[in-house]
């Protein structure tokens, strides 16, 4: 009998060819599960559910606790509110933890990057609260509680205890948006000052702090932020290290956990077999971490790392011409 559950969401675009990939991935290294494929996103309707998130998804991975998922397309202006928001506040996955690190063989500006943002995932303004006023001006409103801002801080010091990092960084806009920012920070110094002290800390005003990461990304360690600012900061980390292709995510939550890259489905390069799928093999290795297989994560992270530091065989977005397939058996190979 497979020794874990998992729920296995495909996705949409690259989706489907990346997560084939991971799974290949993981069969070769050994790891014993039986997984629950369950729609999502596009593929959802196409599949007959009325609903881009059907509850049977939901439900499994409530009751399994632990989901790999590709990207997913929430298809635009028909009404459906965003897959990923849903799932996020349905399972109250209130935890981003998106690792950016460099990684040898992959060539860019940068070197020595090795950061991790901590994104809020439940409010802000993604909680897509949203109002016409009257015909020509609508709003969306900003939500900051006063609960999540000291769960994500809380989170975010226990990791970086936990991970041995020295420093958290708060970028805010807490002078333009004192309420709602103002909570956040206050809710972040109040945990550093009563319950974390020993960890370094500092605020910085998002827009200074996006130069200062161009400037000199090695300066920052862990980086917490809010909904909106960890979306745009994560893809802006991941130009850094090589792109998109390279990131990998999980959403955390007390009960529940579901792993996906940072991008999206990539509806430009989807159905071409020419998509990276290491960011999704990496947000498996975080997901094996968290279910306490770490051998086999240790495995398939020294496998990859040999596949990159040789550069024989990449994927386009890395400089190199390997397809989906063949970057994924060459990882494979690594790994006998
Ligand atoms: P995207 O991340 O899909 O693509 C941005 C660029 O990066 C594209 O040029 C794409 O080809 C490239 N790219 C992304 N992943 C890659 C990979 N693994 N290998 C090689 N190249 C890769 O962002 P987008 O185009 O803005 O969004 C497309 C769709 O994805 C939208 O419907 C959006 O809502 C959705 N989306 C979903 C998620 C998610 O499910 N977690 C996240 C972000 C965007």
């Amino acid at each position: 009998m497979p020794k874990h559950t998992i729920v296995l969401i495909p996705g949409d675009g690259i989706g489907p060819e990346v997560t084939a990939a991971t799974q290949k991935v993981l069969d070769a290294a050994g790891f014993s599960v039986e997984w629950v494929p369950l729609p999502a996103g596009a593929r959802a309707l196409e599949e007959g559910f009325d609903d881009v998130l059907p509850q049977r998804t939901i439900a499994a991975i409530k009751a399994h606790k632990v989901a790999l998922k590709g990207p997913v397309t929430t298809p635009v202006g028909k009404g459906f509110t965003s897959v990923n928001v849903q799932l996020r506040k349905k399972l109250n996955l209130y935890a981003a933890v998106r690792p950016v690190r460099s990684l040898a063989g992959v060539k860019t500006r940068y070197e020595n990057v090795e950061m991790v943002i901590i994104r809020e995932n439940t409010e802000g303004l993604y909680s897509g609260i949203e109002n016409e006023v009257v015909p020509g001006v609508v709003t969306s409103l900003k939500v900051a509680t006063e609960v999540a801002c000291t769960r994500i801080a809380r989170y975010a010091f226990r990791f970086a205890t936990k991970r041995h990092r020295k420093k958290i960084t708060v970028f805010h806009k807490a002078n333009i948006m004192k309420l709602t920012d103002g909570l956040f920070l206050s809710s972040a110094r109040r945990i550093h000052e009563d319950e974390y002290p020993n960890i370094e800390y500092e605020e910085v005003i998002i827009d200074a702090g996006c130069m200062k990461i161009i400037q000199d990304p090695t300066r920052l360690d862990v980086l917490l932020m809010e909904n909106l600012y960890g979306d745009l900061v994560s893809d802006l980390c991941a130009g850094l290290v090589g792109g998109l292709g390279v990131v990998p995510g999980s959403n955390i939550g007390e009960d529940a956990a579901v792993f996906e890259a940072v991008h999206g489905s990539a509806p430009d390069i989807a159905g071409k077999g020419i998509a990276n799928p290491l960011a999704l093999i990496m947000s498996a290795e975080m997901m094996l971490h968290h279910i306490g297989e770490h051998q086999i994560a240790e495995r398939i992270c020294k496998a990859y790392d040999a596949v990159l530091a040789e550069g024989k065989t990449l994927t386009k977005d890395l400089g190199g011409n390997a397809s989906t397939d063949q970057f994924a058996t060459a990882i494979i190979e690594k790994l006998a």
